[in-house]
């Protein structure tokens, strides 16, 4: 049978029977594929520490008739041991990781979301808000999925926004705002804008979120996927 190779994140694994493991992995050029690693985690072969939920690795499977391919080997190229040291930042990681599972569809290829995701997850560890860079991944997801088109005037009058009420990614004033629009403040937008469009991790990583913005982006991720 023919072997392939990929480079991977692993999003999620999970134990299958009494020895194998199935990992969900999010890969630089199929998307998300899931792979059954066999005797993953029996005491005597143990692969567990390569097959941790975070770790970039290169996979050799081969396909079959099922969905899940058979895992064959596993190179570990990163395990980001920096992101099991703390809580926040490894809900930060783990967010992201989430985030591609809702969003992302099987073997749909996202090359630039996969780098997108191993920039992120190595600069979480010196970032002053983790959960800062989360909401950046997560708004960013949006755009990249074409679901979120901000813009400095209301989608409907033109009219050039201060405050913006957003609805179904779009911007609107707050005369044509639809019901259930979630409303930004100026100085919101300012942050939800640099989240949203800077491509400077090193900024990103010193900008810091309000938990009221953390939660508004989180619903506006929520609307806009659902
Ligand atoms: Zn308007």
């Amino acid at each position: 049978m023919l072997e392939l190779k990929t480079d991977g994140i692993i999003l999620n694994s999970l134990n299958f029977r009494d020895y194998d493991q199935i990992l969900t992995v999010f890969s630089n050029d199929q998307g998300i594929v899931k792979l059954i690693v066999k005797r993953a985690h029996s005491k005597k072969n143990s692969k567990s520490a390569l097959t941790a939920p975070l770790t970039r690795a290169e996979f050799v499977y081969v396909k079959g008739r099922s969905e899940i391919f058979t895992c064959r080997e596993i190179s570990p190229l990163n395990q980001h041991l920096d992101l099991r040291t703390k809580w926040e930042d490894l809900t930060a990681a783990g967010d992201m990781a989430k985030a591609i599972l809702e969003t992302q569809m099987p073997h749909k290829p996202a090359g630039t979301l996969f780098e997108l995701l191993h920039c992120y997850l190595s600069k979480i560890p010196s970032c002053i808000d983790p959960n800062a860079l989360a909401a950046s991944f997560r708004l960013k997801i949006l755009r990249h999925d074409g679901l979120l088109h901000l813009t400095p005037d209301c989608s409907i009058c033109h009219s050039t926004l201060c405050d913006q009420h957003i609805a179904e990614g779009q911007s609107y004033c707050g005369d044509h705002a639809p019901s259930g629009a979630l409303t930004f403040t100026s100085i919101e937008m300012e942050t939800l804008l640099l989240l949203t469009f800077s491509r400077s991790l090193s900024i990103l990583a010193m900008t810091s979120l309000s938990i009221e913005l953390q939660t508004k982006i989180v619903h506006l991720f929520k609307c806009a996927i659902s």
